[in-house]
Order: structure tokens, then C-alpha cells, then sequence
């Protein structure tokens, strides 16, 4: 028996904001799966900001998005019906076949995920890509060591929530940014972060004086720019950056300016480490242990901002953008009960 599956395709290319007639909502027939194949009914999709760059046509760490064709990205879904070994229905899959409610491909385009208490959607999230991206930056990248200050921008997001808290438990001093006064209070009051404050209302340079009087040794960097410009004035001697993303940038039209005090990388001997989380798979295994221990004991802790329906994943994703999410930005698919 076919099954619907609704989805969403890229209609035309952003030039700078995004707007939702980008996006085009379409529905197509789903057949059972061949042999070789399973059938899958996506449960959440994630909306990512490196999907922003793929939806220009230029060349990068992964191609673009084809115009017409149904978007891509992470997705935890159920196997309905399985012509393929390794895998049987009722399984839990993750893939990069999102922005569509159900599929049918081969075993070797998904990773079956073990049954246990977790919610499917923390797979997308704090056990997923974005909690290994916090815990490679963290650990590997800044290096932090106990002791030590650490600065995190974008801290009330998916990765950021996460980085801010595994350096807490790794016994440094955190200090995050975000845009509202209620992100604030949450990476306060809830994760234990030392410091946080609104950088939509504060000088960023006063802040970080007021909030890290001895200096940072390691700046986690999600937003780029102004951020990034003012955790260099601020780094001591030796600090490390882990340059994760620069969000700030990433709907401009054209580039905006640098950070004007590069001279400090020298005279601090500072260093700046670009990195991509899928060059760090060898980070997986600990990770997993460390996270799945962590989340038990409520050392690390999660949240989720979901939209219901996929009707609403370009708003969801529009959303990352504009502050929409607290925590992991999700879209569920579908209910099960
Ligand atoms: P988030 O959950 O953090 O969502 C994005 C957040 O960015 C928003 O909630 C918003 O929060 C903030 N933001 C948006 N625009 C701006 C702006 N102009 N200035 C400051 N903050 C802004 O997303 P992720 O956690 O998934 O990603 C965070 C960063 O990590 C991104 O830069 C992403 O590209 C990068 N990344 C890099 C990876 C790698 O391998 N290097 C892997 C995964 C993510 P607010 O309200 O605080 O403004």
C-alpha cells in the first residue's frame, strides 16, 4: 500500500533574509519498499543553520541544495515495513532524509539507534550532531581545563547550551550570550552557567569586562563578527577559540567586516581553530558515554523548542535566525503514542 508523504522543496534562492516563499510544500505517493529497502515514518526533523548555506549555489563543505528537489538534513524517524537485513519494522532510524514525513531507501543511508528511555528527538540534539559539535569544541578545540573561563555566544541555542554546561561540569568558569532576558535567566538559573547576560541590550566589550574580570582562556564561538571581535580584546595569554560558526553573517548579501584587533592573535599568541564536527567522528564513542552519563545525572540538561507539523519547518528553520528557538530547534512529524 502507497502511504502520502508530505515535504517541503526549495522553490528559489535567498539573496540575503529569508522569507517563506523560498520554500514550497508538496505531497507525493510513497510505495512500499523494494527488496533491499526499507519504508520510514520520520518522527522529528532538525532545522540546522549550516542549511542557510546550502540553499546558495556555491561551492562548500557540502553541495547545495538542488532548486525543485526536497531539502535534506537530519531526521529520526520509525521503520514501518523492512525488505532489508539489519533492519525491522519498528526500528529507530536516524538519516538525512528530512523535511519529508516518509521514504524508502537502503539500510546503508541510516543508523539504527538502540532502543532505550531517551526521547527519539534527543538524537537530533544534545546525544545527536549539535552535542557532539559542543563537546569536540569544548574539549578538543579550546581545550579547557578546569580552572579555566570560557565565553560561549549563541548560548541558548543547541550547541551552545550544551558547551556551556560540559565546561561547567569540566570545572571551568562559563559565561554565555544571548539574545533575550529569558535565555538569560534559563542558562542561569536552570544550566548553572556563572554569567549571562542580553547582548541585544549591553555593550559587549563592558560585559565581558564586567563578567570576566581575569580574562577568558577559551571563547566558543557561534556568532562571529562583533562577538568574536570582542572575546579576542578580552582573551588571556595562550586562549584558545574554537570558531564554530559565525551565524551573524550568514544571511548577509555580502560580507561584513572582520574583527579589526587580528593583532591580538599575535601579541597574546592566541589560537583561532576553525573546525567541522563531521572530521571528529573518532569523538563519537566518548561522547556518547560521557553525555548518556551526564543527562542520567542530571549534570547536563536539554531543551527543545518544537513546531508541529511540517508545514511549519520553513518557520521553524526562518526561526533560527531570529532567536525563535530556546535550545534544540525540532519539528515533529509525527505523534506516536
Ligand atoms: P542554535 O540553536 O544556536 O540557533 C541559532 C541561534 O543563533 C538563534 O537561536 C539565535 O539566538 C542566534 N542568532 C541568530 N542570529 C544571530 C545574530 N545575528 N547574532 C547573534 N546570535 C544570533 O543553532 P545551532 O546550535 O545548531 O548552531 C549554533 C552555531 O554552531 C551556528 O553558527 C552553526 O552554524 C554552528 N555549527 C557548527 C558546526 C560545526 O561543525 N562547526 C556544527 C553545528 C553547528 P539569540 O536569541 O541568542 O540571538
Amino acid at each position: 500500500m502507497t502511504i502520502q508523504s508530505r515535504e517541503i522543496r526549495l522553490k528559489a534562492r535567498p539573496t540575503g533574509e529569508l522569507t517563506p516563499d523560498l520554500f514550497e510544500l508538496t505531497e507525493r505517493a510513497v510505495a512500499p519498499p523494494d527488496d533491499g529497502e526499507v519504508r520510514v515514518r520520520n518522527l522529528f526533523m532538525s532545522v540546522d543553520p549550516y542549511m542557510r548555506g546550502r540553499m546558495n549555489d556555491v561551492e562548500s563543505y557540502t553541495p547545495p541544495f538542488a532548486l525543485g528537489e526536497v531539502l535534506q538534513g537530519a531526521a529520526i524517524g520509525r521503520v514501518l515495513e523492512s525488505r532489508a537485513p539489519g533492519l525491522a519494522a519498528g526500528d529507530l532510524v536516524t538519516s538525512n532524509l528530512g523535511w519529508r514525513e516518509a521514504f524508502t531507501a537502503p539500510p546503508a543511508t541510516l543508523a539504527r539507534v538502540a532502543a532505550s528511555k531517551v526521547p527519539p528527538s534527543y538524537h537530533l540534539g544534545v546525544l545527536g550532531m549539535p552535542g557532539l559539535t559542543a563537546y569536540v569544541g569544548v574539549l578538543d578545540i579550546a581545550a579547557m581545563r578546569a580552572g579555566e573561563t570560557l565565553f560561549v555566544s549563541g548560548a541558548a541555542g543547541a550547541v551552545g547550551s550544551i558547551a556551556g554546561q560540559i565546561a561547567r561540569v569540566t570545572g571551568c568558569r562559563v559565561i554565555g550570550s544571548a539574545g533575550s532576558d529569558d535565555k538569560v535567566r534559563w542558562l542561569v538559573d536552570d544550566l548553572g552557567f556563572d554569567a549571562a547576560f542580553n547582548y541585544r541590550d549591553v555593550d559587549l566589550e563592558a560585559a565581558l569586562s564586567e563578567h570576566a574580570p581575569d580574562g577568558l582562556d577559551g571563547y566558543f564561538d557561534n556568532v562571529g563578527y562583533e562577538h568574536l571581535q570582542a572575546a579576542i580584546n578580552h582573551m588571556n595569554d595562550f586562549g584558545r577559540i574554537a570558531a564554530c560558526g559565525s551565524i551573524a553573517g550568514y544571511n548577509a548579501a555580502t560580507p561584513g567586516p572582520g574583527p579589526n584587533n587580528l593583532a591580538f592573535v599575535v601579541r597574546k599568541r592566541l589560537m583561532i581553530r576553525g573546525f567541522l564536527v563531521g572530521d571528529h567522528g573518532d569523538w563519537r564513542a566518548p561522547f556518547a558515554a560521557d553525555m548518556g552519563r551526564w543527562l542520567a545525572q542530571g549534570s547536563v540538561r536539554t531543551r527543545e523548542t518544537v513546531l508541529e507539523g511540517i508545514e511549519r519547518a520553513p518557520e521553524a528553520f526562518i526561526g533560527l535566525f531570529d532567536g525563535a528557538n530556546i535550545g534544540k530547534m525540532l519539528v515533529r512529524l509525527a505523534h506516536e503514542d
